[in-house]
């Protein structure tokens, strides 16, 4: 290393060389005079100063003047003795061990010094540049030593305050002899808290570490302190503080499940959701509370999350079937040191959801591809984004020729304006659900189709179904035309049927009329008998055509009602005792209970009514029977019953029996020469007043038929 010289250099370089040179000239004027004993101690001047100056490079002096000395000798004594010659060369030789032995001792003791000197210096600089105040306090409480960071937050400079009790910081007098009474007995005071006065007299919160100061022989004679602010860091901390509550509170009221863990997985916070599930388990281990692990989870992310690292993950729990998304984000504690936050979700019904939503979209996918319609989807601007197998048949394109098509194009022109509006109006969830029209295919052809559209729910697009109904058009003209055919040939029948019927009457009268004639001639017993035959079908002949004439009135929509209104016990009273000779001879009872309700009806067919009712109740029952007709007046109607306890109907003919010529096959049906026509009058005049028929019995032990019918029409 070059040092530059310094003045002190130069001065010693020349008292080294006027000592070397003026030892050199006196050897020269004693070597001269022949004395070789004495003088040469004089070198030993320069040899000396040169090794405690030059260390062992005094070495080189050394040899000079050794080399300087014996020359001299051999110049001045000659021929020289071999004892003054070793005397010489031992001296020289002396010269050079002296020179190295002081250059080395002088070298050591140097470096020594310089350790000593860097060492206070490294000290020095540390105490200067420390960002902690460090002030030395000796025994008596003086200030003996004060850095600069003592200054900037107490605003004394060194000199202001050495020399002066530290008990001038302190609000508290006694608070500087306490501090010095815990050094004092305990050796040290660590991140001791105390308030200490700056030179404004304003108080200054600090973090004080002591430590005893002793003397080579261990007798205390001070303290050094370590302070420092800690104002600032204790705002801070209060800060930390105070958003640390407030982000428990906000983790409190989270609907999710929040806890925070340590390094060592010690829960430090739970949430109300997890105490609620769990219990309250802070301070114990995670993998205990959890997952009742005896050590922390495979799938544990504490070491990630706690080198800094934020996570968002799944996890499934076989134990549970459950599956939760958790996120994991490390947290600064107060202290420096850091936990691990955890917030988690159930989120099994949502994954449950996607699943089932997969799979319905895959059901109504295949729905969609295998539908027997065509489907198509509509986007907002009327062209098709998806179309299925079907519309392409119907519409002889591929499925993707058919995608950006518009689906107007597929609208036959007197159509589209109509369908456009059904279309429209559909889009807002109004018209009706289907709008049949004519569909022009790739070909040109046109088919009838029926289509259906709706809106996909939360999507601007809606999806058409179109059924091709061309043959079914094609079938229904075709029904329409046997129908009109069909409708024609029956008002022929009807009118035929009117007139046969008005032909058969004709020569009935002659027939009742010559037999009354033939019935006063004489006769012979035998004629008498053949006479009443015919009287007997002429009778049966002539009640038949009458009921076909009134079922056929009533099939031509020919019936008017005659209304009136009459008192409704009147017509029964009139129709029971028209019937009472018939029952008399059949040792039959009729009762009638009929409240005096008057109803607004056509008189004659009520009569019809309530004749063919009471002639069946007569007909159908055996010697004996009670046949009872009650009338219950319901305010707006009346609920006529019609019970006989006669023979009954079997009920697998119950529901028939309403319908023309429909008989029950007994012995009193073919007997009584039956038509099966009377029930279907009453139906068919029931009906014409409003009202309803129906009939309820029991084999053996008898009828009930009931009709209602409205008092007013
Ligand atoms: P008809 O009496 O002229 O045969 P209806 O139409 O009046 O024709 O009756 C149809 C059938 O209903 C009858 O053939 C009979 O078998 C059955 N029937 C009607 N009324 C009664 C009744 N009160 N008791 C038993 N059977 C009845």
């Amino acid at each position: 290393m070059k040092y530059p010289k310094t003045k002190e250099m130069k001065r010693q370089l020349f008292i080294l060389s006027f000592a070397s040179l003026a030892c050199v000239i006196l050897a020269l004027y004693f070597a001269s005079r022949g004395t070789t004993v004495v003088y040469t101690h004089l070198f030993y001047i320069p040899i000396i100063l040169a090794g405690l100056w030059y260390k062992k490079k005094a070495v080189y002096l050394a040899l000079l003047l050794g080399a300087a000395h014996i020359f001299m000798t051999l110049f001045f004594i000659y021929p020289i003795p071999a004892d003054i010659l070793m005397e010489t060369l031992e001296r020289a030789t002396m010269f050079v061990v002296v020179a190295y032995a002081l250059g080395f001792v002088s070298e050591k003791w140097d470096k020594g010094e310089e350790k000593l000197k860097e060492t206070k210096d490294y000290l020095d600089n540390v105490i200067k540049s420390s960002a902690d105040a460090i002030v030395v306090v000796d025994m008596e409480g003086i200030v003996r030593s004060w850095n600069k960071a003592a200054d900037d937050y107490m605003g004394y400079t060194a000199d202001e305050v050495i020399g002066t009790s530290n008990k001038i910081f302190f609000a508290d007098q006694e608070e500087a002899e306490r501090i010095m009474e815990i050094v004092h007995r305990d050796g040290e005071l660590k991140n001791y808290r105390t308030t200490v006065l700056n030179k404004d007299r304003k108080p200054v919160l600090i973090s004080m570490s002591a430590a005893l100061l002793r003397d080579k022989n261990g007798v205390p004679i001070g303290t050094v302190r370590v302070s420092r602010d800690v104002t600032e860091e204790e705002e801070l901390k209060e800060k930390i503080k105070d958003e640390r509550d407030n982000l428990n509170l906000i983790l409190e009221s989270m609907d999710e499940g929040v806890y925070i863990v340590s390094k060592g997985y010690k829960v430090e916070f739970m949430n109300r959701v997890l105490i609620d599930a769990f219990g309250d388990h802070v301070g114990s281990v995670c993998y205990k509370v959890f997952h009742n692990r005896e050590k922390p989870c495979p799938q544990c992310k504490n070491t990630e999350v706690m080198r800094g690292k934020s996570l968002r993950w799944e996890w499934h729990s076989h134990r549970k079937n459950k599956t939760y998304d958790l996120f994991e984000t490390p947290l600064r504690n107060i202290n420096g040191s850091t936990s691990k936050l955890t917030i988690f979700r159930d989120i099994s019904v949502r994954k449950r959801m996607e699943v089932e939503l997969r799979e319905a979209e895959e059901r109504y996918r295949v729905i969609f591809e295998r539908a027997l319609t065509a489907l198509c989807v509509l986007e907002q601007s009327g062209r098709i984004s998806l179309a299925n197998q079907e519309f392409a048949l119907l519409s002889g394109y591929t499925r993707k020729e058919i995608v950006g098509k518009k689906w107007s194009d597929f609208i036959e022109a007197t159509d589209r304006d109509r369908v456009q509006n059904y279309y429209e109006e559909r889009r807002e969830g109004g018209a009706p659900a289907c709008c049949p029209f004519k569909f022009v295919n790739r070909a040109g052809e046109i088919r009838h189709v029926n289509a259906g559209i709706a809106p996909i729910p939360g999507d601007n697009k809606c999806i058409a179904s179109l059924l091709d109904i061309t043959e079914l058009k094609m079938k229904e003209s075709e029904l329409r035309e046997t129908c009109e055919k069909l409708t024609e040939l029956d008002i022929m029948k009807r009118d035929f049927l009117n007139v046969a019927y008005h032909e058969m009457r004709s020569p009935l009268a002659p027939i009742v009329g010559y037999a009354s004639l033939l019935e006063r001639c004489e006769l012979t017993d035998t004629g008498r008998k053949y006479l009443y035959n015919i009287e007997q079908s002429a009778m049966v002949l002539d009640k038949m055509i009458n009921r076909m004439l009134q079922l056929a009135t009533i099939d031509g929509r020919k019936t008017d009602l005659n209304l009136k209104e009459f008192p409704l016990a009147e017509v029964v009273q009139e129709v029971t005792k028209s019937f009472e000779p018939v029952a008399k001879k059949k040792k039959q009872v009729i009762s009638a209970v009929v409240p005096g309700v008057e109803i607004q009806a056509d008189r004659e067919k009520t009569v019809a009514i309530f004749s063919n009712l009471i002639s069946n109740a007569i007909k159908y029952a055996d010697e004996g029977a009670r046949i009872d007709i009650s009338v219950e007046d319901r305010g707006k109607d009346i609920c006529v019953c019609i019970a006989d306890t006669g023979i009954g109907i079997p009920k697998d003919h119950l529901a028939k029996i309403f319908e023309r010529f429909y008989m029950v096959d007994t012995s009193l049906t073919r007997k009584s020469g039956s038509l099966g026509l009377g029930l279907s009058i009453v139906k068919e005049y029931v009906k014409l007043h409003g009202g309803i028929v129906w009939a309820t019995s029991e084999v053996g032990k008898g009828s009930k038929f009931f009709f209602i019918m409205p008092k007013r029409q």
